[in-house]
């Protein structure tokens, strides 16, 4: 166990790792790739570099920097957050508990484009199975994605829906499917339905009847992941205090991932600022 888990190894959550990791807590990032700044070419509104850096050293440099003082890795996906008594974090086969969380993910995930997915948000589009799942008791309903994190859902709903159908609108299959649940590939015309969803019509003229669809493309983005564990969220921004503290003791979000200036230099003050606060909260319960 750790005392704490960052999810993502961008500029929030190396940041939040500096702080932990100095204070003599034992601190794990779990993060998959670069973030947003695999696509910055050129940075020079952040301070200390004489010359212009690129996106991916500045990663780069930031994990060393963590690394040197003790921090662990694990490159995964995040998939869930739980509580057990201590917080739990869920990758495709892990779990890992630790006393505090840090949410570090960067800016949310967008929803692709298919007529009828926002129509119908709220009345049979649903972003998170373990907060929706109950609605749909009994009900065949879709998860649409191509991934670990939608099969992470489909499993999810397979408990209590009458059917699971994986809609990987023309995409590639890159998961394995566990028994039990169904998969089709063909690509998505629109989602329809008379005031809720009721049917998923394909591109080839076929249609599936469906009560509802729980959109999971990609990895799980910062609010899916508040979502979980019951976090507040205000669109994509999951909602911190001033201290970076969201809804759930313990559950702490930096960076991109709580809206305003998406900059790195707010996304270091804000990692700073919840590892300072995630230390504050292991030592008032007394585990540290
Ligand atoms: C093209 C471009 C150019 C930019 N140029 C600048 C600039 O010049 N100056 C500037 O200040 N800012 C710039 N930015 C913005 C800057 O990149 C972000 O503000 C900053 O990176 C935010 O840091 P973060 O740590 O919050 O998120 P990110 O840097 O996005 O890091 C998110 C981390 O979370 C991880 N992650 C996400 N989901 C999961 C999951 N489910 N499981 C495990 N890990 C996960 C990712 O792997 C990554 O490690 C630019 C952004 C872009 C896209």
């Amino acid at each position: 166990m750790s005392n704490v888990i960052i999810i993502g190894n961008g500029p929030a959550g190396i940041s939040a790792a500096l702080y932990t990791s100095r204070a003599g807590q034992n601190t794990t990032i779990i993060g998959k790739d670069e973030g947003s700044l695999k696509r910055a070419e050129k940075i020079e509104n952040y301070y200390g570099f004489a010359e212009p850096i690129t996106g991916s050293s500045l990663v780069s440099q930031g994990i060393l920097q963590a690394k040197r003082i003790g921090v662990k890795f694990v490159s995964d996906e995040v998939v869930g957050i739980s509580y057990n008594g201590k917080l739990v974090v869920q990758t495709k086969d892990n779990e890992f508990t630790a006393d505090s969380v840090i949410i570090a993910t960067g800016s949310s995930r967008t929803t692709p484009k298919i007529k009828g997915l926002k129509e119908f948000e709220g009345h049979g589009v649903s972003y998170c199975a373990v907060c929706d799942a109950f609605f749909y008791k009994g009900k065949d309903i879709a998860v649409l994605g191509n991934g670990e994190y939608a099969v992470h859902e489909a499993a999810e709903l397979i408990a209590t829906s009458k059917s699971v159908t994986l809609l990987t609108n023309g995409m590639e299959l890159n998961a394995e499917v566990p028994e039990g649940i169904a998969v089709n590939t063909k690509e998505i015309e629109s989602f329809g339905g008379d005031g809720v969803i009721s049917e998923v019509k394909f591109k080839d003229g076929t249609s599936l009847a469906i009560s509802g669809v729980f959109v999971a493309i990609g990895v799980a983005g910062s609010t899916d992941l508040a979502k979980k564990i019951g976090a507040e969220t205000d669109g994509k921004k999951i909602v911190v205090d001033e201290n970076m503290a969201t809804t759930v003791p313990g559950l702490f979000a930096a960076g991109d991932c709580t809206g305003g200036m998406l900059q790195v230099a707010k996304a270091v003050y804000e990692g700073a600022k919840a590892g300072t606060e995630a230390i504050k909260y292991i030592r008032n319960i007394g585990d540290n």
